[in-house]
């Protein structure tokens, strides 16, 4: 099964596909977290992307679409697309990728939530070092402020979770990626989700995409 996680930053992609990996087997695929790992490395692309990670602008569809193409050889089977497609060329350059590859994308599941609600949440946001969970500093808050509950690992704020980035980032999203809610609602396999719930029930609408139960 292939199935791409498409919302606005903050709706919680990183969590539910967190949550998929650890109950339904699948892989994820985060461009994000992948792009992150290149900065850490100071690998060229790492260089390149750092800056447009930073302000909260796109990677180039070139760059985006190259990784994901290198991943998917290696993934042959049930992958979680967290933050990618972000605009219409990846879907589009997407299409012939997995057509090359002889796959087929299966679900789509749209999260959505109000702008002033990301706002809220990425500014509090706390993701772990270690595994990638993400706490809220009100909200979901950790036992131990800075420590994981699950790994021990250390907690930090990401860099562009800044008021000015993240505005950036939405401002983005409204102009570039949402378009792709029209263009996967065409292809009929578009499901749309409210993401202003707990998060455990969010997975059980998702869960129930999954069982073709809505
Ligand atoms: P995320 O972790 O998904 O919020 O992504 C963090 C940043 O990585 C974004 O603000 C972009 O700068 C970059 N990025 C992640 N995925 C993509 C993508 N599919 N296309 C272009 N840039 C991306």
């Amino acid at each position: 099964m292939y199935l791409i996680l498409l919302g606005a930053p903050g709706v919680g992609k990183g969590t539910q596909s967190k949550y998929l990996v650890e109950n339904k087997g699948f892989v994820q695929l985060s461009t994000g977290d992948i792009l992150r790992a290149e900065v850490k490395a100071k690998t060229d692309l790492g260089i390149i992307a750092k800056k447009c990670m930073d302000n909260g602008t796109l990677v180039s569809d070139e760059l985006v679409v190259a990784m994901i193409k290198n991943k998917l050889i290696e993934i042959p089977e049930n992958v979680i697309f967290d933050g990618f497609p972000r605009t219409i060329t990846q879907a589009e350059k997407f299409v012939e990728i997995l057509s090359d590859l002889n796959r087929t994308l299966d679900k789509v599941i749209n999260i959505s939530l109000d702008d002033t609600l990301i706002e809220e949440r990425l500014a509090g946001r706390l993701v772990c070092k270690g595994c990638g969970r993400s706490y809220h500093k009100l909200f979901s808050k950790p036992k131990n402020i800075d420590i994981c509950d699950d790994c021990g690992g250390d907690l930090y704020q990401r860099s562009d979770d800044n008021l000015e980035s993240v505005r950036n980032r939405l401002e983005v999203y409204h102009s570039t990626t949402k378009p792709l809610i029209d263009y996967y609602s065409k292809s009929g396999i578009l499901y749309n989700l409210d993401g202003n719930k707990e998060s455990r029930d969010l997975f059980n609408d998702i869960v129930k995409v999954l069982e073709e139960e809505i």
